[in-house]
């Protein structure tokens, strides 16, 4: 028989099983887990508190311009979900500005649009042929203009990165499906005051009717048991032994197959690598989550998330969570969470941040004290990778490492990508059918 081992049993890791599975189903698969079974999901997790349902990792929505792979997400949830359009807005002083911010225009006063506009034209104009933005900042002047740059994506990019954009590299943005990229028709229209419709990717999306964004993990969970993968929940990997033959896990798990889903980090801490590949790993960056969650006893607006990019404000983005199913809130009452960003290494003063985060909602108009029946608060230590300027000759550096090890990585923590879901499934299938894994069961 032969063993295949996966560390994580995260999003990616169960879809790994379940790919594997289908493809090898002679293979025994197993997935190590550090969390307990209630706490399962990895970023894909919700409670249910008093018949509130908050998804604990922030707003998660489903969607993809794979076609194949939206197909997959939804048949998994045997399509018991929810078809949304966006209605998602920046908040930029007291107006809500549809979003993609660039299409949204057309709700600002004329003069407004007008700067805007003007600006952007300007970017475009003096732009050279061969341009090449040396860092985030300047891929953000160089595409969008001033106006638009100062007024929400500076702002709002430095409250989520913490840090100038200058240290950002470019990459990132060229990700597919990461940023809407703006197109002058759009902007032209929205500066004479037609709307249109921006980022369409996303503009329609979907979530599980009941049960918050879980039940696609749970589906896929179901799913993995059923093809008789193997779940160890509660054990944290900790050491992970290279063999002449095959891997040992935490000097118990023995496998001859090995994929990784777990954080780099983490991995590299337990293969006791040498000390070139912990240096290169100590240059991975990412910003821990904040998510706080609120019950409230009032009616939500007609909003799915709002971006706030006003530096006074705690959180960058808040969303109305009982929007996306009515089984999300009682009947009559409603839901937000909101998500803060914490650097690298720093801990979270929970307490102080829900006490700013009610602050700020009620100065921002969104809902008064005692709207409040309680509030709850989550925390994920892995919340969105960097893409610093040494991002990816670091990431390279460690993943060609570990590829000499025997070990492919993947998802968004095991390859330190800004991957969302479909991203996340997308890879996981094409690892198992560009690794050939024929050659052990023969
Ligand atoms: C705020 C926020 C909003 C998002 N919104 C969306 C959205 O709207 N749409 C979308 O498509 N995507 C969204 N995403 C992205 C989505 O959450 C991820 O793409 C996906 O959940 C990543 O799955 P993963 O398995 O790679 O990582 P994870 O979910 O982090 O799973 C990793 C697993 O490994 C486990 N683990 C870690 N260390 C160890 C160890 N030492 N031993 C054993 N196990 C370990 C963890 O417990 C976890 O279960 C969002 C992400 C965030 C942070």
């Amino acid at each position: 028989m032969v063993h295949s081992v996966i560390l994580g049993c995260g999003l990616a890791g169960l879809t790994i099983s379940i790919a594997m599975k289908s493809r090898y189903p002679q293979m025994d698969v197993t997935i190590i887990e550090k969390s307990e079974y209630k706490q399962r999901g990895g970023l894909l997790c919700s409670e249910n508190d008093r018949g509130f349902i908050f998804d604990t990792g922030g707003s998660h929505v489903i969607f993809s311009n794979k076609e194949d792979i939206l197909h997959f997400m939804l048949s998994i949830l045997d399509n018991e979900v929810i078809t949304h359009e966006r209605k998602a807005f920046i908040l930029l002083d007291d107006l809500f500005v549809p979003y993609p911010f660039e299409n949204g225009l057309h709700v600002l006063p004329p003069e407004l649009r007008a700067e805007a506009f003007i600006s952007f034209m300007e970017a475009q104009l003096s732009r050279p042929n061969d341009w090449s933005p040396k860092n985030f900042e300047e891929w953000i002047y160089g595409s969008f203009g001033k106006w638009i740059a100062e007024k929400y994506l500076i702002p709002y990019n430095e409250k989520i990165w913490k840090r100038p954009l200058s240290q950002i590299d470019v990459s990132w943005t060229f990700t597919p499906g990461r940023l809407p990229i703006p197109d002058w028709r759009g902007i032209a229209k929205a500066a004479v005051g037609i709307p249109t419709i921006g980022y369409k990717v996303q503009s329609t999306f979907y979530y599980p009717l009941k049960g918050g964004i879980q039940t696609l993990y749970d589906s896929l969970l179901a799913k993995a048991e059923n093809l008789k993968v193997r779940i160890i929940w509660c054990e944290k990997v900790r050491e992970v032994k290279k063999l002449e033959e095959g891997f040992i896990i935490n000097g118990k798990y023995k496998a001859d197959i090995l994929i990784n889903t777990i954080p780099l980090p983490q991995l590299v801490e337990a293969l006791n690598a040498p000390e070139y590949i912990v240096k290169n790993v100590e240059h991975l960056d990412y910003n821990s989550i904040v998510v706080v969650g609120i019950a409230l006893k009032k009616s939500a607006p007609q909003q799915h998330w709002v971006y706030v990019p006003d530096k006074n404000v705690i959180f960058h983005r808040y969303a109305w969570i009982s929007n996306y199913s009515h089984f999300n809130a009682p009947k009559g009452f409603s839901s937000i969470i909101a998500e803060i960003t914490i650097p690298k290494g720093h801990q979270p003063k929970i307490e102080e941040n829900v006490e700013k985060v009610l602050e700020d909602f009620e100065r921002i108009g969104t809902f008064k004290r005692q709207d409040v029946i309680f509030t709850r608060t989550w925390f994920h230590k892995y919340g969105y990778p960097i893409y610093t300027l040494d991002h990816k000759r670091v990431r390279e550096n460690v993943l060609s490492w570990l590829t000499e090890q025997n070990i492919a990585s993947t998802g968004r923590w095991g390859s330190w990508h800004y991957w969302n879901m479909d991203k996340v499934i997308e890879e996981a299938f094409l690892l198992i059918e560009q690794q050939n894994y024929k050659n052990y069961l023969t």
